[in-house]
Order: structure tokens, then sequence, then C-alpha cells
């Protein structure tokens, strides 16, 4: 059992410490330490995770609303946390198909109608349905605003027209939560949230994509995809807010999961360390090996109270852009060194394929990249700096003027 120090750290309550403790015996005893499953083969792992979540009660926590299967009102972030870095210690694909249930589904979690709180977040908690979150498109990443896929108003209907690529689940998913142009003013301010059924005439799995750390990933395309007008989340052109907000979440989770992978790096790296035998010694017994383990502890440390700062804040109701991108960026960008680290530790055994170490190089590796890129979160964490300096300069002028 790994180092579970942290759980006493102010920021997290008694229940969070049970909920981490209880989880960590499920997975000991129910998750596998495999490779990763290739091709259909891990479409097949996914569902079957999925299922088991939901026996084990875990995706209660991927949605909020108890009447509607969560653990509680709102999506408590700490919990969501302490799993994704649990599980992700345990294994990548456990944690991949626990966050897609939250990230699919956080859209009606913060928006939905009742009715589709009640049709679809039900099932996301008992995992008898697969959730996506569909925004980025081929042209559009980073700069969502670019997004082209368009819905159209027809009656009482909406008629979609586009694609959507990267998106998790992609082709196993029961729902997705898509993102589409509306119109309703430029930029931005023109995009509204649906959930669109998966069996919908008009939506197609156009390419499956295979990725570094396999998980189920596909381009979609929609070609006069009508949907009826109950199924939008949201207000029309408020898709770019609600998408922000459920990232806002999630990003801050991403962030956990990189944890619980650097986690599981050290433990491994300690492990190897003080057994290898070489030059009569073990390899922790030298400096250069001592320090390189300090290196990946401090920065671990560093990142979960990063992570657990903006868990905590967001559970006070407070607005957490700033400090979910500094979260992401931070544990992410310092997991990829600590597994790099760890790898190193290992010599020629760290780069053997499907290796613990290797399964961990390959599997950080797209949290860089997704949910926002690391440079997309400093220039957020930079414009919130920016705005604060303003805010505070002009009150320091309105002080001025009063005195
Ligand atoms: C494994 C995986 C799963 C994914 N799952 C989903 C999903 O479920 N749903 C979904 O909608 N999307 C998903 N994505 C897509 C993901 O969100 C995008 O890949 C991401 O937003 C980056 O977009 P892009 O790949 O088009 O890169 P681009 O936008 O082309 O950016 C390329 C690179 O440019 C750099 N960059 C970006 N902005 C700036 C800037 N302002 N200044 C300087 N450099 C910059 C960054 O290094 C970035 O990586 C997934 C991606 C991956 C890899």
């Amino acid at each position: 059992m790994a180092d579970t120090h942290y759980l006493d750290w102010p920021f997290l309550e008694p229940h969070h410490r049970e909920l981490a403790l209880g989880l960590e015996r499920w997975a000991a005893a129910n998750l596998d330490d495999a490779p990763h499953a290739r091709g259909r083969a891990t479409d097949d792992a996914c569902r079957q995770l999925v299922s088991q979540l939901g026996a084990g009660h875990w995706l209660r926590y991927a949605v909020g609303g108890t009447a509607y299967g969560g653990s509680a009102e709102t999506i408590d972030t700490r919990g969501l946390c302490l799993i994704r870095e649990t599980l992700a210690r345990h294994s990548g694909l456990a944690d991949f198909a626990f966050a897609m249930q939250g990230l699919g589904s956080g859209a009606i979690t913060l928006h939905g109608s009742a009715a589709q709180k009640d049709s679809y977040l039900k099932r996301v908690a008992t995992g008898s349905a697969i959730a996506a979150f569909a925004l980025s498109e081929p042209e559009a990443g980073s700069d969502v605003a670019a997004m082209q896929c368009a819905a159209r108003q027809e009656g009482d209907s909406y008629v979609l027209n586009g694609e959507k690529t990267w998106i998790s689940n992609g082709g196993i998913a029961d729902f997705y939560v898509v993102f589409a142009r509306t119109g309703e003013a430029p930029g931005a301010r023109g995009i509204t949230a649906f959930v669109v059924d998966a069996d919908t005439p008009g939506l197609e799995v156009a390419e499956r994509i295979e990725v570094i750390a396999p998980h189920p990933l596909a381009r979609l395309r929609f070609a006069n995809c009508r949907i009826p007008a109950r199924q939008r989340v949201g207000e029309a052109g408020q898709g770019f807010k609600i998408a922000m907000r459920t990232l806002d979440i999630f990003r801050t989770s991403v962030a956990a999961a990189a944890l619980g992978f650097a986690r599981r790096a050290l433990d491994e790296a300690l492990r190897r360390a003080t057994t290898r035998r070489m030059f009569n010694h073990t390899l922790a017994d030298f400096q250069l090996t001592q320090a390189r383990l300090a290196d990946m502890a401090a920065a671990i440390d560093a990142a979960a109270l990063l992570v657990y700062r903006a868990a905590w804040l967001r559970d006070q109701g407070r607005t957490v852009t700033k400090e979910a991108a500094m979260a992401k960026m931070v544990a992410t960008e310092s997991a990829q060194q600590v597994i790099d680290a760890a790898v190193q530790i290992f010599g020629a055994l760290g780069v053997v394929s499907d290796a613990p170490v290797e399964r961990l190089y390959r599997d950080i590796r797209a949290l860089r990249i997704y949910e926002g890129a690391t440079e997309v979160q400093k220039l957020i964490i930079a414009r919130e700096l920016l705005k604060d300096a303003a805010t505070h300069s002009g009150t320091e002028k309105d002080i001025r003027r009063t005195n």
C-alpha cells in the first residue's frame, strides 16, 4: 500500500479518507495490473470497467444530485480527485473509464433539465450507460471557439452537421454531449450544447483512432442528424460557458490522475532502487539515486498540494479557473518527469513493453495535451493574474482618491 500521509492534510475531511482507503482496498482486489489491451479488446475492457465501477458504487461520485444517483447534490471535487488518483495508481484504463463518465455527463449535472438528469445521470451512475464529451474538431482543438460543427433549428428540432474528433469513448458511448455552433453571436457566444444518443440517425463513427496509451477514441461525423429541441442542454448560445464550467471541475481531476501515475512511479522506483544490487551495494545506497528519489517525492507533494487546494476551493463554492489550471499544469508536467526518472532507475527493464513504468510513460503523455494543453493553462493563469492586477490597481486608485 502506498504512502497515505497526505490523507491527513486539512484539505480533506474524514469521509474523504474513508473513501480513498475503501477504494484502495477495492482496487487492489478488483483491478488487474495487466498490459494495455489493444484494438477492440480495449473497448471490451473499458465496458467491463464501467460496469465494475458502477457495481462498486464508485460512479456515484462522477455525477451530481442524489435524486439521480449522485453521491451528493453537487460533484464532490475532492472525492472525484481522490478516486482518480487512486484508480490511476492501479490502472490507467480504470481511471479513464471513471473520468469519462463524469466528463461526458458533467454538462448535464451542471445545466441539464430534470428530465435529462433523470434519463442520463441515473444510468451513468450505475454504469448502465457510457458517456462522452464531444468538443474538439479537426480545426478547433486549443482554439475551441473556431468550431464549425453547426446545429440549425427547424421547428422543434435541431439539425446537426459537421465533425468532432479525438472523442474519448467514441464508438462505445451510449450518448455524446456535443457542442455545436448555433449562431446567436460570433465566436464563443454562438455555441450550444446537446445530448445526442449514439443511435441517432445521421451520427456515424467515421474513424477509430489508436493512441499511445490505448483507450476508445474516435472521429464522429454528423450528417443531417436531427435531434429534438428537448435534448439541448442549458440555454442556446451558452455552450462555451457550459464546456468551460465542466472543464473547471475535470481539469483538477486530470491533475489528480497525473498525481496517481506519479505516485505509482515513485513506489515502483523505490522498490527497484532498494533491491537492485550493483557495485556491492543497492542502487538506493548511492547519493545520485537518493537525489533523484528526493526530487520525485518533492514534485509529487507539490503537485498534490495544488490538486487538493483547487479541489477544496471548488468545494467551498469558489471559482477555481486559475487554481485548476495551475494544478493541471504542474501535476501533469511534473508527473512526466517523475515517471521518466523511474524509467531511468529501472534501466533496460524500464523500457520493456508493458512493464509498469513503461506503461506509465505512455499513460501520462496525453494528459499534458487534453482538456487544455500546458501552454493553454499558462495563458489561463496569466490572464487571471493580469485581471487581478488590473482590479487591484483600480482599487488602489479608488482608495487613494477617497483618502
Ligand atoms: C487521448 C486524447 C483524448 C481526448 N479526448 C477528448 C474528448 O473526449 N473530447 C474532446 O472534445 N476532445 C478530446 N481530446 C482533444 C483535446 O482536447 C485536444 O487534443 C486539445 O484541446 C489540443 O487540441 P489539438 O490536438 O487540436 O492541438 P492544437 O490546438 O493544434 O495545439 C497543438 C499544440 O499547440 C500548442 N499551443 C496551443 N495553444 C497555444 C498558444 N496559444 N501558444 C503557443 N502554443 C500553443 C500546445 O502545445 C498544443 O499541444 C483528446 C485528445 C487526446 C490526445
